[in-house]
């Protein structure tokens, strides 16, 4: 197939009009027959590298997927492009499978879904050999790792498997994958290093805002009402989701679920079907939830406490914006985070100890930045990014940074007089000299200490006293004091400095705000809802999510084209022809009437 007949297949099956980022040099190569292993970010258009090749080869593409709930989404979204397709897992029915299987030996299959396991059986490659097989997909390839963050054993019968139908391209794909892992899925899958393509890591479309934590409940109800579209809150622990969930749906109004390990099967799986389902629900939930979540219109991923790495980070928040519309990560972090997770690096076997504790320097590194976010994350995944993205709290408001080596040495100075046994507000009292009768008891209103920073100085000392927690310069005591600990000794001799960044003050931070982080829905345009209200009728019709009928960016393009005729309504980004045969009247109907 020449590439200009493959952009036609490409607006016929999918109502796109052109390819994305890296999704023509993958595709190119999967129909030259050669193996691949694609390295692209969430949202970045995997599965159409599959997909596009498989409805214009002759023969089935078989897709390995990891989990039966990711498969049958994609199933379903499929086949609303009128791709088709079938899975072959232990959730379908007998019939299901057996009709499968004939579709599959008949020809009549663009895509077959299998699970990893079923690689393993005897007869799967017998059926396989009875069969055209155009292309092997590997999705979440980095499962098929030990070095990946998922490793499942079934992905290594994967090889063998392949092994046996020697003229079958494979085509492995994964969002995470650092040098190491990569190399190692090129091994694990037989694919050669000249086949890897990696696609930057930038999601430009997530605005990544990280802010200390004041009032939790406050701060994520603002976020939802900025925010109306559905949304994920990470919370640290099981208790924290369901306390978080009531909270913020008495404080909101709207629909807030939790999601945690400990639920029993029957809620976790209804409480996440009616996330995928729903166009404003907010899931609080442990990371537990999340992988095998491929809802397109997540707006906004929350933490409500600090992730363990950058990676995690990573993926976590990249599951906000997949439809590639304009998302928000939002990370609410307290000095106390920090100090939780170094305390626990002495149960951390020795051996892994300096990496954790990277983990957490970088983390904090994150927190504490006063220059862009997203140059910070990209820059830890290898990249040379631009200095500033325009799409960071950072770069919107830029934060003041004040030198504050000075004061962090009076800091770090009155917390090692005192005798590293004290918190924060005493320590506050000493050094501003306020006083109080445990100041005096103790003695310490004759320290050198006492009173040395000044009113003008001294609304610097709560946020320092953050950073400095963050940095690890400073570190809990058992009782809740602070003591002194990593860099605390240089500060102290003036080899450190100590640069804190503050917070806007709100009156400077409305001025100057550029905003580049795409679409977003129209508030208020009567036809733009009415085109809602009709995908909601349909989609709870055909009992799929809303987002499979169109996305919304397909909805507001209509909106504002106000397409006359089918086929003026089938040039619209995401109006492919099985969808222009099965809604477009439905639609040009609604359009006609608004
Ligand atoms: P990934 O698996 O990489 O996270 P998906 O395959 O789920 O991403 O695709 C993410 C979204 O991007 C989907 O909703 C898909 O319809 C959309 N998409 C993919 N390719 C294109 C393209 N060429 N043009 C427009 N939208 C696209
Ligand atoms: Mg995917």
């Amino acid at each position: 197939m020449t590439a200009p007949d493959l952009l036609d297949q490409l607006h016929a099956t999918f109502g796109f009009t052109a390819f994305r980022g890296v999704q023509q040099q993958v595709i190119d190569r999967v129909m030259a027959g050669q193996s691949s292993l694609a390295v692209m970010p969430t949202g970045a258009g995997k599965s159409l590298t599959y997909q596009l090749p498989a409805v214009t080869m002759d023969g089935t593409c078989v897709v390995i997927s990891p989990l039966i709930a990711l498969m049958h989404d994609q199933l379903r979204s499929a086949e609303a492009n009128g791709i088709r397709a079938a899975s072959l897992t232990s959730a379908d029915s007998d019939d299901y499978r057996e009709t499968a299987i004939d579709r599959f030996r008949s020809g009549d299959l663009d895509l077959l879904y299998v699970a990893p396991e079923r690689a393993s059986q005897p007869h799967f490659r017998e059926l396989l050999s009875k069969a055209r097989v155009s292309l092997f997909a590997i999705d979440e390839a980095h499962c098929v790792s030990e070095w990946g963050h998922d490793f499942r054993p079934d992905y290594r019968l994967l090889r063998p498997l392949m092994d046996a139908f020697p003229a079958v391209p494979r085509l492995a794909l994964t969002a995470t994958a650092d040098a190491h892992t990569r190399a190692d899925i090129l091994a694990q899958l037989g694919i050669p290093a000249d086949g890897l393509i990696v696609a930057g890591f930038d999601r430009p479309n997530i605005r990544y805002r990280v802010t200390h934590r004041e009032a939790i409940t406050r701060q994520l109800a603002a976020l939802m009402a900025e925010q109306p579209g559905p949304g994920i809150v990470y919370a640290p622990t099981r208790k924290r989701t369901e306390d978080l969930a009531e909270k913020l749906a008495a404080a909101t109004g709207r629909t807030v679920l939790p999601y945690h390990a400990g639920l029993p099967a029957e809620v976790r799986a209804a409480n996440q079907a009616a996330f995928v389902a729903s166009e404003d629900m907010v899931m609080v939930a442990t990371v537990a939830f999340g992988m095998g979540i491929d809802k397109p219109d997540v707006r906004f991923v929350a933490h409500a406490g600090v992730p363990k790495s950058i990676e995690s980070y990573y993926q976590e928040t990249g599951r906000a914006g997949r439809d590639g519309d304009a998302s928000v990560a939002l990370l609410l972090w307290a000095a106390e985070d920090f100090a939780r997770a170094r305390h626990r690096l002495g149960e951390v076997e020795e051996g892994r100890r300096a990496g954790e504790s990277a983990r957490i320097d970088a983390m904090a590194g994150l927190v504490e930045t006063a220059g862009c976010r997203r140059a910070l994350l990209l820059r830890h995944f290898g990249e040379d990014p631009p200095e500033t993205c325009g799409n960071c709290d950072n770069c919107l408001e830029a934060p003041g940074i004040v030198d504050a080596t000075t004061l962090a040495q009076k800091l770090l100075s009155a917390v090692y007089r005192t005798g590293q046994s004290y918190g924060f507000g005493h320590i506050e009292k000493v050094l501003t000299g306020a006083g109080d009768e445990r100041v005096a008891q103790r003695g310490h209103d004759r320290l050198s200490v006492f009173g040395i920073v000044n009113a003008e100085e001294s609304y610097l000392l709560r946020p320092l006293a953050r950073a400095l927690q963050a940095r690890g310069s400073l570190v809990p005591t058992e009782h809740g004091g602070l003591a002194l600990g990593g860099d605390a000794k240089s500060v102290l001799k003036g080899d450190a400095a100590v640069m804190i960044a503050l917070a806007p003050k709100p009156e400077r931070s409305r001025k100057g705000r550029r905003d580049r982080s795409g679409a977003v829905n129209p508030v208020g345009d009567p036809l733009f809802d009415a085109l809602r209200t009709l995908r909601r009728d349909l989609a709870l019709e055909a009992g799929v999510p809303p987002y499979v009928i169109f996305h919304d960016s397909t909805l507001r393009e209509m909106a504002a084209a106000r397409p006359a005729s089918l086929s003026a309504l089938g040039e619209i980004g995401g109006v492919g022809a099985r969808k222009l045969d099965a809604y477009g009247e439905a639609f040009l109907k609604v359009i006609q009437q608004n």
